[in-house]
């Protein structure tokens, strides 16, 4: 099956086959021609299974054919729950505007804004002077601008959530309670995310039409090739252990995962120490930084990121073969997000979970929630000696309890 068959535009196709994308994935097959028909859609597929072109085509190939008005009218939202994120997709969406024609009057057919929080707002709303088709945002800072009267949401068609669980989640509840008041009643909604808590469905039905539910199951064909692995370790020796993994397998990039901003500072200057180049990355780093770690580690002038969950959620990083959760994640939900940043679009990927006496016990509920089959491995030299109440002394950076709202709040803030 090929994208000639999914409805979409000459132009579109066009831009297509320049980025060599050949074969439309489950999702974008079977999301794209109930999108473009007008469709709401709930979509849930793996993490690197190609979700974001699955909203992106239908709704260029929608907007090509609305003549462009001047000042130009906020046709589509889609809002996301990070900074990097609403960068990665505003990137993804204007290599595609290029592609389309537009009037000779006009720099471009559709004008594409994005917009998040961390950054100065002034140039932001310099830049939807004279309006803009598209927005890409951070609810906090959509809200800001506005307050600033700095755009309007009355003519939007289409409302895409990506991450839509994270952003229905208590964390960006009453944000998003203000965008959805300020979003004309009939319109389109694309939902989607890799992971939809059931909790989270009953919300996002309440705000769907009539969706067409898009669920890509994990069959051996499509789930994303990854290699997981859970090792025992001393929670004082984890970067004693992680120093060794990498030079052992000479791992040229990865992305260690930890519960908090100090355990990410501290962890980063620990490797830096033993000559491995590696930074932090989390919610407290000015956004300059954050862009220029992200763009590092991209462009590989980065060994190893240091990152809280903020990194978890639908960043795009190719070739990147190694997730390590040195801190296990709080959520199964979040490890499935945070493990999915490796093997990506068909590549392969090792995820490995350092398990000690105190965390053992959510590494069970993490395996069984996830139905795995991984044992944990003990490494020659690495064999535990802690024994859990002493370990819990030393908990790993793992909270004995879930996650309440003023947890929820926090984090998000955070980010
Ligand atoms: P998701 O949002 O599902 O986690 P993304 O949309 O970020 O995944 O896509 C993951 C990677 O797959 C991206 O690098 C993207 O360019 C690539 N990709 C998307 N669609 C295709 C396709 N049809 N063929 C090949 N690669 C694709
Ligand atoms: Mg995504």
């Amino acid at each position: 099956m090929s994208f000639s068959s999914l409805g979409l535009s000459p132009a579109l196709l066009r831009a297509l086959v320049a980025k060599e994308y050949v074969i439309p994935t489950p999702v974008q097959l079977e999301a794209i021609p109930a999108a473009i028909a007008g469709r709401d859609v709930l979509g849930s597929a793996q993490t690197g299974s190609g979700k974001t072109l699955a909203f992106v085509l239908p709704l260029l190939q929608r907007l090509q054919s609305v003549a462009s008005s001047q000042p130009r009218k906020v046709k589509a939202l889609i809002l996301v729950p990070t900074r990097e994120l609403a960068a990665q997709v505003g990137e993804t969406l204007r290599e595609f505007v290029a592609h389309l024609p537009h009037p000779p009057h006009l720099p471009s057919a559709l004008k594409v804004t994005v917009v998040f929080g961390g950054v100065s707002i002034n140039p932001q709303m310099l830049g939807l002077r004279g309006g803009t088709d598209i927005v890409v945002a951070t609810p906090g800072r959509l809200l800001d601008l506005i307050d600033h009267n700095a755009l309007k949401l009355t003519d939007v068609q289409t409302l895409v959530l990506d991450e839509a669980d994270r952003l229905l989640d208590l964390g960006f509840a009453d944000e998003l309670q203000r965008v959805m008041a300020l979003l004309p009643s009939k319109r389109q909604n694309l939902f989607f995310s890799a992971t939809f808590p059931r909790a989270v469905v009953a919300l996002a039905e309440a705000l769907l039409r009539d969706p067409l539910r898009v669920t890509i199951q994990a069959a051996p064909s499509t789930t994303p090739d990854i290699e997981q692995r859970a090792i025992w370790v001393d929670a004082p020796r984890r970067t004693q252990l992680l120093r060794h993994l990498i030079e052992q397998h000479a791992w040229k990039r990865l992305l260690v995962f930890v519960a908090t901003q100090h355990a990410s500072e501290i962890v980063a200057e620990k490797l830096r120490k033993a000559r491995i180049n590696a930074e932090p990355f989390h919610g407290e780093l000015s956004q300059g930084k954050r862009t220029q770690v992200l763009a590092d580690f991209k462009a590989s002038r980065l060994r190893v990121v240091v990152a809280t969950d903020v990194a978890s959620r639908g960043i795009d990083v190719a070739e990147l073969p190694v997730v390590v959760n040195f801190d296990l994640p709080r959520s199964t939900d979040d490890y499935t997000h945070r493990i999915g940043r490796t093997a990506r679009a068909g590549e392969s990927g090792v995820a490995v979970s350092f398990v000690s006496a105190a965390t053992e016990p959510h590494f069970w509920l993490i395996r069984k929630r996830q139905n795995l089959e991984i044992q944990i491995e003990t490494i020659d030299g690495f064999e535990p000696t802690e024994t859990a109440p002493a370990a819990s002394q030393n908990n790993g950076g793992i909270k004995g309890k879930r996650p309440n709202k003023k947890d929820k709040l926090r984090a998000a803030q955070s980010q």
